[in-house]
């Protein structure tokens, strides 16, 4: 057996203050074109006001993701990073929830439940320069 390690990058935007963005079939075409066949994908977003989620893609349920992360960390509340850069509810939102996940890769292709996709929220944007790095590994 030996472990191999493959690295990929999806490059991305946002285009609204705050989004959902489902990135499943960017992550999916990196796995699908490697030579990972079981083990696992990291997918990390390098990004303190980004998001990173597995979860359903439902328009509701996509509001309520924005309104449920609004409702925990409101906007206006003397947060002191607010003096730098009026954006702390963002940090907060992100380091809260996490800019990470790892999925299984299963016979070569991501394993992700029947109501999983992945997607990055956007809780600082617009932004014409977000990423995702991520990391495959396992054998051949
Ligand atoms: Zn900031």
């Amino acid at each position: 057996m030996s472990l191999n390690v493959e690295t990929y990058t999806v490059e991305f935007s946002t285009s609204q203050r705050e989004e959902v963005k489902n990135l499943t079939k960017s992550v999916e075409e990196k796995v699908d074109g490697s030579y990972i066949e079981d083990g696992m994908c990291l997918v990390f977003a390098p990004h303190a006001t980004g998001i990173l989620i597995l979860n359903e893609d439902e328009e509701g349920i996509k509001k309520d993701y924005l309104k449920g992360l609004h409702e925990t960390v409101p906007k206006n509340n003397d947060w002191k990073h607010d003096r730098i850069d009026n954006n702390a509810h963002s940090h907060i939102k992100s380091a809260f929830v996490g800019s990470n996940t790892i999925i299984p890769v299963t016979d070569g292709r991501l394993d992700l439940g029947t109501w999983q996709d992945i997607f990055f929220i956007e809780t600082d944007g617009p932004r014409g320069n977000r990423r995702l790095i991520l990391k495959l590994i396992g054998e051949c």
